[in-house]
């Protein structure tokens, strides 16, 4: 039987590639009822032609034999096919049961980074439904990702803004490896460096950027904060600030030169291991090269106890030295006016976690309305009255994609009820009662916009061109249950194509142009740079808030201040004795995305298993030859897993990427809430040891 059908009315049709956070122009030949070829769109501006080896492997990906193409009932050990009528029946009768019983806010909806990335209307939905039915747990992928960093600036600039790079004449490539965890935006960083802008790489790991970087800094894992405090430090103490912009358009400049005064780079030094002369170097060269930004990937260093914070000083450091909203600089771009679908009536109760963790669910009104799925995690397994007895998780493989992976394990097998809708048997899927056959990009109608992530007032369509088995798109999946149990005012849209139209309503911009006229998408607007002229920032004070009180109103610390990790060399030396190896784990690499594509054949062929990589002088001192099978542990698990020995890593570190299945890092990382404003754990700097 074919499983695929084209459903396209063009031979060549255009979409936004969503197996990353990209979103890359993507064309696609078809013929004969099959998609003969991808290729990137040669004029989109964010990936000019250009497609990864992820993207060039979509066809296998989305053809894949192990693809989930029915509903699944669990029955004993094993599973049986059910329709889905009678699958939406089985969670109809179960949410049903749980609202007679008054307990709503027991049903609890995750979605993973997939959904985040193929369009905020689906997202929109998820809340929608969570709230029509009654319940405020929604949890995402950004209780550990991203949203941090959205906070962190929102905190200080009252908006998210997003590095200028393709204008910036220094870039600062903070804890990210964009060439493969973002490949346009690593392409886009490499031109302006041919072009002869400097180039500074903060990472621990020797990646291929950092070789070609004029700078490269090695802090030590966990630590960044202190560095840019130190930055700071010699940007005031020298003088080289903006004091024009300083004084005009921020607030507590006074109090940060005092703050960071303890912060000297001979002391941060000791902190980092980075070396004070070149801390002053890298903090002269920021400040005196105009215009200067700093590109951040998406939770390189949010993954940390001053993860929020370090947000924070990247946002301010950018403030002191004069490159807010300028060309090149940290800049913000105007958004298509659309229409909100934001719940019809909210939930007052609030989601789990956000009691411990309230900046989390929103700063100044802007709300995200999700709950810490950290904090859920413990109390699924340590509260008598759970707090949760069931889920609907959506696109998100927790098993393997949130830290403490035993903890969630438990977590999730103590439920009475779990539905997961994926694309493919994920071991969380496993877990499940109910597994639902969730479309992918291709078999999905949906809005690509770029203003957030990428800087580009550029919108398109993901355009829906095939159906596969029975899968469907997790964005109809939730309108129609929410039909199903009797919300119709919530959800009065039939099809994908319906909601996008009525959201497009306010823009003037209509999902038939959209589609039809301007499949590959378009420039809605121009970069208006120093908005903050005109309209001032949308803080409470109006100002660049490097000073917050707001933050010290909610008791956290209104300036920036480093944090020492739980586990380290120095908040527990005797731990640190036990396992003197720091590890740092949440990388990308380009040709995987978190657990996803794992069983792709051209991407097996390129990346098979995964490496530790550890340095010679580690290498000698634990006595661990290259290529060799080890065991790396601490005191939440053990893995086992290759060895390369490389200089491409700082001495004492240990480098494991995540999302495999048999050596799963997660076993060794944990859901502790360790940054005390957002309750993110910490990913980059937990220790453990190494032998064979
Ligand atoms: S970088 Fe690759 S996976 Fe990501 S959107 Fe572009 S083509 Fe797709």
């Amino acid at each position: 039987m074919t499983l695929m059908r084209i459903t396209a009315t063009h031979s060549i049709e255009r979409t936004a590639c969503s197996l990353c956070h990209m979103g890359c122009g993507m064309e696609l030949h078809i013929k004969d009822g099959r998609i003969t070829e991808v290729k990137g769109i040669k004029n989109h501006p964010l990936n000019k032609g250009f497609l990864c080896p992820k993207g060039r492997a979509v066809i296998e990906h989305i053809t894949s034999p192990k693809r989930l193409t029915a509903p699944l009932l669990r029955q004993g050990s094993g599973w049986k096919e059910i329709t889905w009528d009678e699958a939406m029946e089985v969670i109809v009768t179960h949410l049903k049961e749980a609202q007679s019983l008054g307990e709503n806010s027991k049903v609890a909806f995750s979605v993973g980074m997939p959904l985040l990335l193929s369009g905020t209307s689906t997202v929109a939905m998820i809340h929608r439904l969570a709230h029509a039915y009654g319940t405020p747990n929604c949890f995402s992928v950004e209780s550990l990702c991203y949203r941090s960093q959205m906070l962190g600036y929102i905190a200080t600039l009252g908006k998210f803004f997003v590095a200028g790079y393709e204008r910036a004449n220094c870039i600062i490539v903070w804890a990210s490896n964009p060439e493969q965890s973002s490949p346009p935006i690593g392409a886009a960083i490499a031109r302006r460096k041919r072009a002869g802008a400097k180039l500074v790489v903060i990472d621990p790991r020797a990646t291929s950027m950092a070789k070609r970087a004029d700078y490269h800094l090695q802090p030590r894992p966990g630590t960044d904060c202190a560095l840019m405090l130190a930055m700071m430090n010699v940007i005031i103490d020298e003088g080289l600030y903006d004091q024009e912009f300083v004084e005009k358009y921020t607030v507590g400049f006074a109090e940060l030169a005092e703050h960071v005064k303890a912060y000297t780079p001979e002391r941060v030094q000791e902190i980092t291991s980075v070396p004070a002369d070149k801390i002053k170097d890298v903090a002269r060269l920021f400040a005196q090269t105009k215009p200067a930004c700093i590109a951040q990937g998406p939770n390189g260093t949010d993954s940390m106890a001053s993860g929020f914070q370090n947000n924070r000083g990247i946002a301010i450091l950018q403030a002191i030295t004069g490159n807010i909203d300028v060309p090149g600089g940290f800049i913000q771009t105007p958004r298509l006016r659309t229409k909100v679908v934001a719940p019809i009536k909210m939930v007052a109760e609030n989601p789990v976690g956000i009691a411990e963790y309230p900046v989390l669910y929103g700063v100044y009104g802007r709300n995200f309305g999700e709950g810490q799925a950290m904090v859920l995690v413990d109390r699924l397994i340590n509260d008598d009255d759970k707090p949760v007895h069931s889920m609907i998780i959506c696109a998100s493989n927790p098993l393997l994609s949130w830290p403490n992976s035993a903890k969630v394990r438990e977590a999730l097998a103590g439920l009475d009820f779990l539905v997961v809708m994926d694309q493919f048997m994920t071991e969380t899927a496993k877990l499940a009662h109910l597994v639902l056959p969730a479309g992918t990009f291709l078999e999905t109608s949906e809005i690509a916009d770029y203003y957030n992530l990428w800087s580009l007032p550029y919108i398109m369509t993901r355009k829906k061109i095939m159906e596969y088995g029975q899968c469907r798109p997790v964005l109809e999946f939730l309108m129609d249950l929410g039909r199903r149990l009797g919300y119709h005012d919530e959800f009065p849209w039939q099809t994908g194509e319906d909601l996008l139209k009525d959201i497009l309503r306010p823009s003037g911009v209509t999902y038939e142009y959209l589609t039809e006229k301007q499949p590959e998408g378009f420039f809605y607007a121009e970069h208006k740079y120093r908005k903050y002229e005109r309209e001032g920032f949308k803080t409470p004070s109006g100002k660049i808030e490097i000073h917050s009180r707001y933050l010290r109103d909610m008791g956290y610390s209104p300036l920036p201040t480093h944090l020492e990790s739980p586990e380290t060399r120095i908040s527990d030396p005797g731990l640190a004795a036990e396992y003197p190896l720091v590890l740092t784990t949440g990388s990308r690499n380009i040709f995987h995305v978190h657990s996803q594509m794992r069983d792709v054949p051209s991407l097996k062929r390129r990346v098979s298993e995964p490496l530790a990589e550890l340095h010679p002088l580690d290498a000698e001192k634990y006595h661990i030859p290259d290529g060799v099978i080890a065991t790396v542990e601490n005191r939440r698990g053990k893995i086992k897993i290759k060895v390369k020995v490389t200089e491409d890593i700082k001495p004492g570190v240990i480098h494991i990427p995540h999302g495999w299945q048999d050596a799963n890092i997660n076993l060794l990382t944990d859901n502790a809430c360790a940054n005390p404003v957002t309750g993110y754990p910490v990913l980059k700097g937990l220790l453990c040891r190494i032998s064979v």
